[in-house]
């Protein structure tokens, strides 16, 4: 059986969604429901075996344009929560690293930089000084990336490390399970230029 999809903005708050099996009726959130990250789910509540539990619907969770198309429908409380998203988004805009020209002159031929976090700022750290400051994001292996890029251009070969703090690390990779190997990956191609780099430099 293929479960009915809804449409957040539609009627699934009141419509009755009905078991094929044994005949139950009721409601999204009269049934049991779960919740992941993109969608919440509804099975029977009736009496199944574990296994055989019908999937009644699925509920995806709309994404931002989607909010905003919808934004004349939206509760206060919602519009308050898309406001929030928006306010995120843009700040982090406004005060991200851009260019490697940002960042601070550095000395020594092995910088160990961490990738720290304090509240709601991602810190970029070299010792006790502070190398950047910027709105944290979630899931943010992609924004490793780019960092490491920019320090890369800043830096040189003389960049060794860039090492997640366990502050860093909820935010970092979130729900992720693949993104802590990323990391590893990309901080051994570092310490290989750095290697590489001081090599060439004594031969
Ligand atoms: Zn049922």
């Amino acid at each position: 059986m293929t479960a009915l999809i809804l449409d957040y903005f539609g009627d699934w708050r009141t419509r009755l969604l009905t078991c094929p099996v044994c005949g139950w009726t009721g409601t999204f959130e009269d049934g049991l429901t779960e919740i992941y990250d993109s969608l919440q789910d509804c099975q029977c509540p009736g009496e199944h075996r574990f296994a055989d539990r019908p999937m009644l619907a699925v509920l995806p969770y709309p994404t931002l344009d989607q909010w905003q198309a919808h934004a004349a429908q939206l509760s206060p409380g919602e519009r308050a929560y898309i406001g929030q998203i928006e306010n995120g988004r843009e700040r982090f805009n406004r005060l991200k690293l851009r260019l490697a020209s940002q960042l601070p002159d550095l000395p020594g031929s092995a910088l160990d930089l961490a990738w720290d976090q304090e509240g709601d700022d991602l810190v970029i750290r070299w010792g006790t000084c502070e190398v950047w400051r910027e709105p944290v994001r979630y899931e943010a292996l992609w924004r490793y990336e780019q960092i490491l890029a920019l320090l890369q251009a800043k830096y040189g070969p003389r960049l060794r490390d860039l090492v997640p703090t366990p502050a860093a690390e909820y935010h970092l990779y979130g729900d992720k399970t693949a993104y802590p190997a990323a990391i590893q990956r990309l901080r051994g191609r570092l310490r290989q230029a750095w290697q590489a780099a001081g090599t060439a430099s004594l031969g």
